[in-house]
C-alpha cells in the first residue's frame, strides 16, 4: 500500500508517523474496552504497522541499491515483513470473521509456506520477478482478507465503524491491485504518499466508531431485555390465580392490576392510574407499616391487612405478600393477595366463643376477670379510680315460672342489651352467671357509680319485654357496688359488690347499695362466700347439665304458662334458699 515517497521529505515522514501513532493509540484504547473482536482489531493494527515497516525497508533497500550494495538480506527481510503483515491482517480478519482461535493453524501453515518460499526464492533460486510478485501478493492478500472481514460485519445493527473500515480497506486493496498487478502507476491517487496517513486516520476513526456502535448495540439490547422482562412480568401477573397489583413506589399509583385484583377491589380497568394502593387499605397506617417493613426486609410475606373495595363496602381481610421490583423504568411495589376473610371470621368467631356468653353475647366471667385485672393494674399506675357493680334480676325464678324459660332467656338478652347501651366504651359489662351481670366502670368512684347504677336500675324497670302471646314482661334489678376505695383485688371487689347486692335484696330489692369501707370491719374477705344459691346459675331446663351458659339456639321445649300475671311483684320477699 505505502509509497516510499513517505520518506522523501521530513514533512511527509512526520505526518505519516504521527497518523500511524494515532492509529496505534486508538487501537490500544479500543482494545481496553469490552468489544468482543478487540483482539482482531489489534492484530489488524499490527499488520498495518508491519506494512509500514515494509515500506521503510523498501526505502532503505532502494538507497543501498543505488549505492551498489548487496541487498539480498534486505530483500529477504522485506519479504518476511510483508509476510508477517499479511499473517497479522489475516489473523485479525479471522478473529472478526469466525471469532475463534482455530485460525492459528491456518496462520502457522500460511506463515511456514511463505517463509520457505521467501528463503528459496531469495537465497537458493533468486528470481527478482517472483520476489516482487510474492511481496505484492502478501500485502494484497492481507488487505483483501481484512476487507472481507470488515464487510462481513455489516449485518450488525450499528455498523458505521465496520462500514468505514471496510470501505477504506477495500479502497486500499484496489489501489494495491491496480499498482502491483495491472502496473498502473501513472494515476496521481495511486502513487500519492498521503494515502498511508489518510488510511491510518480513517482506520482510527473507524475503530472509535466501532466502539460507539458496540455501546449503542449494548444499550439497545438492554432496552429490548427490559421490554421483554416487562412483558414477561405482565403475563405472569395477568395469568396468576391470585389478585396482584403493581403500584409505583414514588407516588403509590397503581400501574398494573390483573383481572382478579380488578374484581376484588372494584377497580375501573381503564383508569388504573387514578387509584393509589393506599386507597384500598381500611387503615391507611397499614400502608405505611408495609413500606417500613419493605425497607427493612426487602420482601414481606403473610402481612394481614384489612382492605376495602374502592366503593368502600364492608372491609375484608387479605393476606399480602409484597416485594419491590423494577418495572417499566420505575421501582414498583409488587403485591399479591389472598382473601382470608372467611378464615379471619372463623378466627374471630372462635375468639369470641372463648370470651363471650353465647346467650347474651356479653363477655363471660373469665374474660371479665382477666380484663379487669389488667385495667386495675393500669389504673394503679395513674392513681386511677374505678368501681365494680354486681346486678341480679329480682324474682327471676318467677319470670321463668310464669312465662317459661324461653321468655326468661329473652329477658336476659334484653337486659344485657340495655346494660351494654347504657355504658360508655371504656366500661366492661359481662354475664357473671345465670341472671347476674357484672360491670366495671372506669374512672368512676362509688358515689358516681351509684348515680350510674340508679340510672341503669331505672332504665331496666321501664323495660317491656313482649311475649309471643301479646303480653309484656316487666322486671327489676338490684345492684351492689364496690370500688377502688375497698380493694384493688378483683375477687374482693366482686365479693364486696355481691355483699352490697345481698343487702339490696334484703332491703326490698329494686335498689342500689354501696359497700362502704366501714363494712369491711369484722369481715374476713378470704372466708367470705358469694350469696348464691347453688342452682341460681343453672338454666331451669338444663339444670342437670352443669352448663352455666345456654344459647337461645339450643333446643328448648314447650313453654308452660302458669298464670296470666304480667308484672312481677317487687316487694314480695324472695324465698331465701
Ligand atoms: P332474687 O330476687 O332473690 O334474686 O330471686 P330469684 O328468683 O332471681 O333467685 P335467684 O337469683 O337465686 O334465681 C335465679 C334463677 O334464674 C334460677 C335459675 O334457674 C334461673 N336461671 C339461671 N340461668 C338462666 C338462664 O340462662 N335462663 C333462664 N331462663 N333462667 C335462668
Ligand atoms: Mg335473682
Ligand atoms: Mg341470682
Amino acid at each position: 500500500m505505502g509509497n516510499i515517497e513517505i520518506f522523501a521529505s521530513a514533512g511527509n515522514g512526520i505526518i505519516t508517523v504521527l497518523s500511524l501513532l494515532i492509529f496505534v493509540v486508538t487501537t490500544v484504547l479500543v482494545a481496553r474496552g469490552k468489544l468482543p473482536y478487540k483482539k482482531g482489531l489489534s492484530y489488524i493494527n499490527a499488520g498495518i504497522v508491519f506494512e509500514f515497516i515494509t515500506v521503510y525497508t523498501n526505502f532503505q533497500m532502494n538507497i543501498e541499491y543505488a549505492k551498489g550494495e548487496q541487498i539480498d538480506i534486505l530483500v529477504f527481510i522485506q519479504l518476511l515483513l510483508a509476510l508477517v503483515s499479511m499473517l497479522c491482517l489475516a489473523a485479525g480478519a479471522f478473529v472478526i470473521l469466525i471469532n475463534n482461535q482455530a485460525t492459528k493453524a491456518i496462520i502457522v501453515g500460511l506463515g511456514s509456506i511463505g517463509s520457505i518460499a521467501s528463503v528459496y526464492f531469495v537465497f537458493f533460486f533468486p528470481d527478482n520477478y517472483i520476489i516482487s510478485n510474492m511481496q505484492a501478493i502478501f500485502i494484497f492478500s492481507g488487505f483483501l482478507i481484512m476487507s472481507i472481514a470488515f464487510w462481513s460485519q455489516l449485518h450488525r445493527r450499528h455498523a458505521t465503524g465496520f462500514l468505514t473500515a471496510a470501505s477504506a480497506s477495500t479502497l486500499i486493496t484496489i489501489i494495491i491491485f491496480l499498482k502491483n498487478f495491472l502496473g498502473i502507476s501513472s494515476w496521481e491517487i495511486i502513487n500519492s504518499w498521503y494515502i498511508s496517513p489518510l488510511f491510518y486516520n480513517i482506520m482510527a476513526i473507524a475503530y472509535i466508531a466501532m466502539n460507539a456502535d458496540f455501546l449503542a448495540n449494548k444499550l439497545e439490547n438492554a432496552r429490548r431485555e427490559i421490554v421483554k422482562y416487562n412483558l414477561r412480568i405482565k403475563e405472569i401477573i395477568k395469568s396468576s390465580p391470585f389478585p396482584i397489583i403493581l403500584s409505583r413506589l414514588s407516588d403509590d399509583r397503581i400501574i398494573l392490576a390483573n383481572k382478579n385484583a380488578i374484581k376484588l377491589f372494584g377497580i375501573d380497568e381503564r383508569e388504573l392510574e387514578h387509584y393509589r394502593l393506599k386507597d384500598f387499605f381500611a387503615d391507611s397506617d397499614n400502608r405505611t407499616v408495609l413500606t417500613e417493613r419493605l425497607e427493612e426486609e426487602k420482601e414481606v410475606s403473610d402481612f394481614e391487612v384489612l382492605v376495602k373495595s374502592y366503593n368502600g363496602d364492608t372491609p375484608f381481610w387479605l393476606l399480602t405478600s409484597a416485594t419491590t421490583i423494577d418495572y417499566n423504568y420505575d421501582i414498583v411495589l409488587y403485591a399479591a393477595f389472598q382473601d382470608i376473610t372467611s378464615r379471619k371470621n372463623r378466627e374471630d368467631l372462635l375468639k369470641n366463643q372463648a370470651i363471650r356468653d353465647p346467650l347474651t353475647s356479653l363477655y363471660n366471667r373469665r374474660y371479665f376477670e382477666e380484663e379487669v385485672k389488667k385495667r386495675i393494674s393500669q389504673a394503679q399506675q395513674s392513681n386511677g379510680i374505678y368501681s365494680v357493680l354486681m346486678s341480679d334480676i329480682d324474682f327471676f325464678k318467677r319470670v321463668n315460672d310464669t312465662y317459661g324459660h324461653k321468655i326468661g332467656d329473652k329477658v336476659l338478652i334484653e337486659l344485657a342489651s340495655a346494660c351494654d347501651k347504657a355504658l360508655r366504651d371504656g366500661d366492661i359489662v359481662a354475664r357473671y352467671g345465670g341472671e347476674e351481670f357484672v360491670i366495671y366502670l372506669a374512672d368512676v368512684d362509688a358515689q358516681m357509680a351509684k348515680v350510674v347504677a340508679e340510672r341503669l336500675r331505672n332504665t331496666i324497670s321501664e323495660l317491656r319485654v313482649p311475649t309471643d302471646d301479646g303480653r309484656t314482661v316487666q322486671f327489676t334489678i338490684s345492684i351492689g357496688i364496690s370500688s377502688s376505695k375497698i380493694s384493688d383485688n378483683i375477687d374482693t371487689l366482686i365479693k364486696t359488690a355481691d355483699e352490697a347486692l345481698y343487702k339490696a335484696k334484703q332491703n326490698g330489692r329494686n335498689r342500689v347499695e354501696v359497700f362502704c369501707p366501714e363494712d369491711l370491719k369484722g369481715l374476713d374477705i378470704s372466708k367470705m362466700a358469694m350469696h348464691k344459691d347453688e342452682n341460681s346459675n343453672r338454666h331451669p331446663i338444663f339444670e342437670k347439665e352443669e352448663s352455666e351458659e345456654i344459647s337461645l339456639l339450643d333446643g328448648v321445649g314447650e313453654n308452660k304458662i302458669i298464670d296470666n300475671t304480667t308484672k312481677i311483684e317487687n316487694n314480695k320477699p324472695a324465698k331465701e334458699s
